[in-house]
């Protein structure tokens, strides 16, 4: 059989709506402008941010370090006005671990925004918040948190 079609064909991304495209792009403007305000220049940006399978995204940084982050973990640090102006627990989204970033994008030169599974788009994260929130022994140091293997 001869499907190889597409895997031949160069990636264009997924089909987006213009419209929906131009929304979003809108939102996450208006969104960075108040990230820029309090962003300099002496925080480390991201080179690469991917998912690790399902469970996690991974970032590499401009200095070398690399920070794995789960995806639940993230989500709990979700810095938008939802997720921080209520408890977490009256949050109807989410209970298990199952949510997980359909889309990451890049926003402006200080932040990424991610798209849950569950489609909470909100959650614009900043680079340095982002490495505030690093997990790794180095970053976390002397915070004494339990590696559960
Ligand atoms: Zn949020
Ligand atoms: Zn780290």
């Amino acid at each position: 059989m001869k499907t190889s079609d597409e895997s031949r064909k160069p990636r264009s991304g997924p089909a987006l709506d213009r419209t929906q495209a131009a929304d979003r792009a809108l939102l996450f403007k208006r969104v960075a402008v108040r990230v820029k305000v309090i962003y300099t220049h002496m925080h480390p940006a991201p080179v690469s941010i991917k998912r690790l399978g399902k469970e996690s995204v991974e970032v590499l940084w401009t200095d070398g370090h690399r920070s794995v982050y789960h995806n639940r973990y993230l989500r709990d640090h979700c810095p938008c006005a939802t997720c921080r102006e209520r408890p977490v627990r009256s949050l109807p989204i989410l209970s298990g671990g199952d949510v997980y970033p359909l889309q990451m994008a890049v926003v402006g030169r200080y932040a990424i925004s991610i798209e849950w599974s569950d489609h909470h788009t909100t959650g614009i994260y900043s680079y340095e918040t982002l490495r505030q929130i690093c997990p790794c022994e180095s970053c976390q140091n002397g915070v004494g948190k339990p590696n559960a293997a």
